[in-house]
């Protein structure tokens, strides 16, 4: 069982019924077990700024699937939860679920890459990783502490669920 976090985001539709609704698949799945989820924030998007605030959340979870293995379930997750791919980077979605820690392991090919090469700049994945694992670390990156106190701001507020 590998230890692994999920980075989740949502700015179409009912974001929050699809974050839930994401959390109860991820649990669901031959190979995945305890899966825990943070609170949920709200926040500014990246890139384009004319589109709605993003729901984000980070799932943590053990799974005996292989990394490649565990990103194509995450992508079945989004295609069920109405995720269509239209090219735009970093436009709006129903769902996103990146796959952000692997254990401690290091993984570079055309696909996937992980650590998540942009999580440790980003304040709405440091923050809920922050709150379910303070003691993780990314590696080449450093502790999460440290990197969020450095990383950019989009939060806007927390949400109890
Ligand atoms: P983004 O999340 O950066 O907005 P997408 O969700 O559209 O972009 O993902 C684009 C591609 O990123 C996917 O086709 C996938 O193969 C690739 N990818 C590389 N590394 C990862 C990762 N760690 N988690 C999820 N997708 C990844
Ligand atoms: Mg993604």
């Amino acid at each position: 069982m590998v230890p692994c976090y999920i980075g989740l985001g949502s700015n179409l539709g009912r974001s929050q019924e699809l974050l839930e609704s994401a959390m109860a698949a991820l649990a669901a799945v031959d190979g995945i077990e305890s899966v825990r989820c943070s609170p949920l924030y709200r926040s500014r998007p990246q890139g384009p700024s004319d589109q709605p605030d993003y729901l984000n959340a980070v799932a943590e979870l053990v799974t005996t699937l292989k990394p490649h293995g565990l990103l194509k379930e995450l992508q079945a997750i989004e295609s069920a939860h109405g995720r269509v791919r239209d090219g735009q980077i970093w436009g709006p979605r129903t769902l996103d679920l990146d796959l952000l820690l692997y254990g401690d392991h290091v993984i570079d090919t055309p696909d996937l890459v992980v650590p998540h090469p942009r999580m440790a700049d980003r304040d709405f994945v440091l923050r809920p990783l922050l709150d379910l694992a303070p003691g993780v670390v990314i590696p080449g990156r450093g502790s999460v502490g440290a990197l969020l106190a450095g990383a950019s701001s989009h939060i806007r507020t927390g949400i109890e669920h």
